[in-house]
């Protein structure tokens, strides 16, 4: 192109003529204003993905992915900027690319100017890449404004292609035997065989730590989680879930709830059969079971975010459906997102601050910490298909076959009524961790951009509770390669002494909602159901059995209420009558020796306020 080339020439001979130590730095500051006044000039990069060049039968390897980050920075760069956000577990860089019209490149912009931000996240699951090239398409059209029209001028859209990106190098074909297209992918694991759709309380991995900086630099109002789901075979392309909606606080429950009809109404005024349930049913493999709608676990996207006052938005295209389907109702989401924060993200987000003022409120309070779907239900028009089920010779059990030439209408139950489950008091003042354990909840409270205070002198004789253990089980199976405990109980009263470097984790904080689940044992993703306290499960001391049959026997020469109790406990617990180390256990508890600590939970709550 003559008209690239000119300037380039000129350029050329105008530094030939200056001073050699000049000559670098000017050219570096006339390049730099060449591709910032003009749009237009170096327009000539490749914006169009290894997808859309076939027809959407094949997707491209990561390397695209970083060509692509630059390449839109170049065409588009008054509008975006590319930027690496972290390293994976196999050292590959994580790329997000960030779009506005705001002129807000920077995280503290967009919270002085009060300007929503957007997070596109796709492959997380690295398998169901539909994301990664639905999010290109919609990030051109967007910038183009030739779809979600002037959305990126009331907004700040962060895509990040591929979340899982060493997964999305572990490429081939098979990788997803229930997925219609592409022609091969990548794998759901991270390099590590991490699950990262388990991995936001926790955050075990580099992958997640990267995302969860990003999330706390920038703070998004939404974020999108794209995934392409598994299971039977039904004509329905997609479900739209968004949290809170079931969860969460009351009022932006409600925004929730109309964000998730407005995509759903935009994606079926485009042809898609969407439903804002997860469509799996609630017998495996039986489709007149019918659905269960409910809330997640914090351990997932659209679970965690809800617990930081966000809109957390899972979707799933339907793994039947071909690739190119796929991922033009994907591109439709991402528009339809962008659309509805344009219109409604300025209040949304002015109400997801005063929720955070609501739950810095609620040190002392009873919160909601799981919630459970009754059995009420409604009777729903499903559009399957046709099916048999036979007892199969091969597994030798019931098997269905779906005909998907002949659609057919299921009358099913769907279940869609959420309550709370477990509540739990928040502590007046909050929780304290004692200093052995300090360095590594730091970590996990920083992560998450939580508050905290370290004390930098012991503290004895606080007035705590400390959790009374009734049973402990540590789970026999490895889980995201954590032992998970369960533990049961309840918090008693009690005093306790700390030595310097405890750590105190305020109730009264935004994130109030996130310290109950990472703290409380009732919670499916606190830290100690994950196992991280099972050491404190485990029995370190004991005593002989001849040494306890001679304490058993003094116990029960001393006290005759001691001896009662045990010989009911003969009578009238069988377990207890059989095991000879229950027996003995019985006398060793009473036992000086005993170990106070054993079972002991090493977080305590308090209703003070320490700074
Ligand atoms: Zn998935």
């Amino acid at each position: 192109m003559p008209s690239l080339s000119k300037p380039h020439l000129t350029l050329a001979k105008m530094l030939k003529r200056l001073p050699v130590t000049l000559a670098p730095v000017l050219a570096y500051a006339l390049a730099l204003a060449l591709t910032t006044t003009s749009n237009s000039i170096f327009a000539i990069e490749n914006l169009r993905t290894t997808a859309e060049q076939s027809g959407y039968q094949k997707t491209g390897r990561y390397e695209e992915v970083e060509t692509l980050c630059r390449n839109f920075q170049k065409n588009y760069p008054k509008t975006v900027r590319c930027q690496e956000i972290g390293r994976t577990a196999e050292g590959r860089p994580m790329m997000a690319i960030i779009a506005t019209r705001t002129n807000i490149f920077v995280p503290y912009l967009a919270k002085d100017k009060q300007v929503p931000v957007t997070l596109i996240q796709g492959g997380i699951h690295a398998g169901e890449i539909d994301g990664k090239d639905a999010g290109f398409l919609a990030l051109k059209e967007a910038l183009d404004n030739t779809a979600a029209k002037n959305a990126l001028d009331k907004q700040v859209l962060i895509f990040v292609p591929v979340f899982n990106v060493d997964g999305h190098e572990r490429f081939a074909k098979w990788n997803r035997p229930n997925q219609r297209g592409p022609e091969e992918m990548g794998w759901r694991t991270t390099a590590q065989n991490f699950n990262l759709n388990r991995d936001y309380v926790k955050a075990d991995t580099p992958e997640m730590q990267a995302m969860l900086r990003l999330i706390n630099q920038w703070d998004p109002l939404t974020v999108v989680d794209l995934h392409v789901t598994d299971g039977a075979k039904f004509e329905h392309d997609i479900s739209i879930q968004i949290e809170p909606s079931h969860a969460g606080d009351n009022i932006l429950r409600q925004s929730g709830k109309t964000f998730q009809q407005n995509v759903i109404a935009d994606l079926a005024a485009q042809g898609s059969l969407p439903l804002p349930f997860y469509m799996a049913f609630e017998k495996e493999d039986d489709p007149m079971s019918g659905f269960v709608d409910g809330v997640p676990a914090p351990r997932l996207s659209h679970g965690y975010f809800q617990l930081r006052n966000r809109f957390g938005i899972l979707v799933e295209t339907h793994s039947w459906k071909d690739y190119p389907t796929r991922v033009k109702i994907t591109r439709n989401t991402i528009i339809s997102v962008l659309d509805q924060v344009a219109k409604n993200g300025a209040d949304w987000r002015k109400q997801s601050l005063e929720a955070d003022m609501r739950s810095a409120n609620l040190a002392g309070q009873t919160i909601p910490l799981t919630y459970k779907t009754t059995d009420q239900f409604q009777m729903i028009d499903f559009r399957g298909y046709a099916y048999t089920r036979k007892l199969s010779d091969i597994s030798g059990a019931l098997m269905t076959r779906y005909d998907e030439n002949k659609p057919q209408i299921w009358k099913v139950k769907l279940r869609n009524e959420v309550v709370p489950d477990t509540m739990v008091n928040l502590p007046k003042g909050g929780y304290l961790i004692p200093a052995a354990y300090a360095k590594f909840v730091v970590e996990k409270l920083r992560v998450h951009g939580i508050q905290f205070e370290s004390q930098n002198t012991a503290l004895n004789d606080v007035t705590v509770e400390r959790f009374n253990t009734s049973s402990a089980t540590i789970s026999p199976d490895s889980f995201e390669s954590h032992q998970t405990l369960k533990l049961q109980g309840n918090w008693v009263a009690a005093q306790h002494n700390f030595v310097k470097g405890a750590l105190f984790i305020p109730a009264a904080q935004p994130k109030a909602a996130l310290v109950a689940a990472m703290f409380e044992p009732a919670s499916p993703d606190s830290l100690v159901s994950w196992g991280y306290f099972n050491n404190n499960f485990e029995k370190k001391e004991f005593m002989e059995a001849y040494v306890a049959e001679d304490v058993a026997r003094e116990q029960l020469a001393a006290d005759p209420a001691l001896k009662q109790a045990f010989e009911k406990s003969l009578k009238e617990d069988k377990n207890f009558a059989k095991s000879p180390e229950a027996r003995l256990e019985f006398f060793a508890r009473r036992h000086s020796s005993w170990d106070q600590e054993y079972q002991q939970y090493p977080v305590y709550r308090t209703d003070m306020v320490l700074k």
